[in-house]
């Protein structure tokens, strides 16, 4: 039996990984569930999986969820904070922990998680993007077992070899391929991308997912973090990292051989596929997905990333090459810029605009300490917020 804390249970990530989990009462169990303002529908989780913990963003929010709790006989207990989503992540009977918060919040707690040495199925790729070294380091250095949950890395996973040590050239992995749908403005005019409203980007074609990753996902920011995130799983340089458009979302990412094998992953787009695999690795269980019907598929394309249409994902590849802090500055003013868009705050160009003169302004550290991690991200953070009113 495997007890799971959920990081983020409300979550899209977090409902699918409920999901798998109650097709399988005989191998898992809910350990803790978090949220951060949703108190009604932690309610109405807990009282449906009976987690020995909840725990919400604030007092208040305790309080009420305390109150709906105790009102309906449930036994969990209620914390809140930052503190108390580090010890659900890393407590002695947790084995596994999911972390599906979303953006750079979500680091401090799979962080503890790694720390604890846990099974981490990691969703919240800010978290690494962020503080991939620190990151890597402290799941090598406590016996973590990190599980990419993401659908292209999880393919990227499947697709390389099992005893894989996060070096290509020992394994003769020439490139690791990301694929990519496009998003929903694929084939939209570039000059009417400054008219796009929050509701038109968050519309993803193929996915369903919360409203930051589809923002990213109509950027193609969403691609960009991709890249660092699996230059920090599986340890290739930018230069073995290519991202190629594929529209129908059934290949979900691909790695090339040195003897010119091409290795693909396919399904449905389900994010419920990648958690039951990384929820029972080694084995395979039932996910809820139907299996893809190829004659109904058809064909298959594959087209080149336009940088012109997409430039968020040209500046993530730079973050990348300068290394250091410079994805840590990214993501930071990249969180700050979305949030103003889906605040009508900021038109859908300006997002790329936020985040290129944050990269601009904000110090560069080669090698950076947690602390200067945090540092970093508060600045680029302060520096992009003080972008808007402008
Ligand atoms: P979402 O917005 O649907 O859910 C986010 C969850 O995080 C919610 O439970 C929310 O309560 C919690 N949360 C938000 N801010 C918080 C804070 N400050 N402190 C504590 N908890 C907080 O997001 P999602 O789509 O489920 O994505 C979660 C993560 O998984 C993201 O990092 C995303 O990039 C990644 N991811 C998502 C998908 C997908 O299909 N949704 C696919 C791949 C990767
Ligand atoms: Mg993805």
């Amino acid at each position: 039996m495997q007890n799971v804390t959920i990081l983020g249970s409300t979550g899209s990530i977090g409902v699918s990984t409920l999901d798998v989990i109650v097709r399988h009462p005989d191998r898992f169990r809910v350990h803790a569930l978090t949220a951060h303002s949703k108190v009604e529908e932690l309610a109405r989780q807990c009282l449906q999986h009976r987690p020995l913990v909840a725990v919400v963003g604030t007092a208040e929010a305790a309080s009420r969820l305390a109150g709906i709790l105790r009102e309906q006989g449930s036994k969990t207990i209620v914390e809140y904070g930052r503190d108390a989503l580090c010890a659900v992540a890393s407590a002695a009977d947790c084995h596994a922990v999911m972390a599906a918060i979303v953006g750079a919040a979500g680091l401090e707690p799979t962080l503890a998680a790694a720390r604890a040495g846990k099974k981490v199925l990691l969703a919240n790729k800010e978290a690494l993007v962020m503080s991939g070294s620190l990151f890597m380091d402290a799941v090598a250095a406590n016996g973590a077992v990190l599980m990419p949950i993401d659908s292209e890395h999880n393919a990227i996973f499947q697709c390389l070899p099992v005893k894989y040590d996060r070096r290509p050239d020992a394994h003769g992995v020439a490139k690791i391929i990301l694929t990519a749908s496009g998003g929903p403005f694929l084939r939209r005019a570039v000059d009417t991308l400054g008219d796009v409203t929050p509701e038109e980007a968050v519309a993803h074609p193929k996915w369903v997912m919360g409203r930051k990753i589809s923002v990213d996902s109509a950027t193609m920011m969403n691609k960009g973090l991709e890249v660092i995130e699996a230059h920090w799983l599986f340890g290739a340089p930018a230069e073995k990292i290519d991202v190629v458009i594929h529209p129908q979302s059934v290949v979900h990412s691909m790695v090339t051989y040195a003897d010119g094998s091409v290795l693909a992953q396919m399904g449905n787009p389900d994010m419920r596929t990648p958690i039951a695999h990384a929820l029972a690795f080694p084995q395979r269980i039932a996910s809820g997905v139907a299996p893809i019907d190829l004659p109904k598929i058809g064909q298959l394309v594959f087209e080149q990333p336009d940088f012109g249409r997409f430039p968020c994902l040209r500046l993530a590849y730079d973050a990348l090459s300068a290394g250091g802090s410079s994805p840590t500055i990214l993501n930071a003013a990249n969180e700050i810029a979305v949030f103003a868009f889906l605040h009508n705050r900021i038109g859908f160009l300006d997002i790329t605009e936020m985040v290129e003169r944050t990269m601009n302004k904000i110090d560069f550290i080669e090698k950076p300490t947690l602390e200067e991690y945090f540092d970093t991200d508060g600045e680029a953070r302060n520096f992009a917020a003080s972008l808007i009113q402008l």
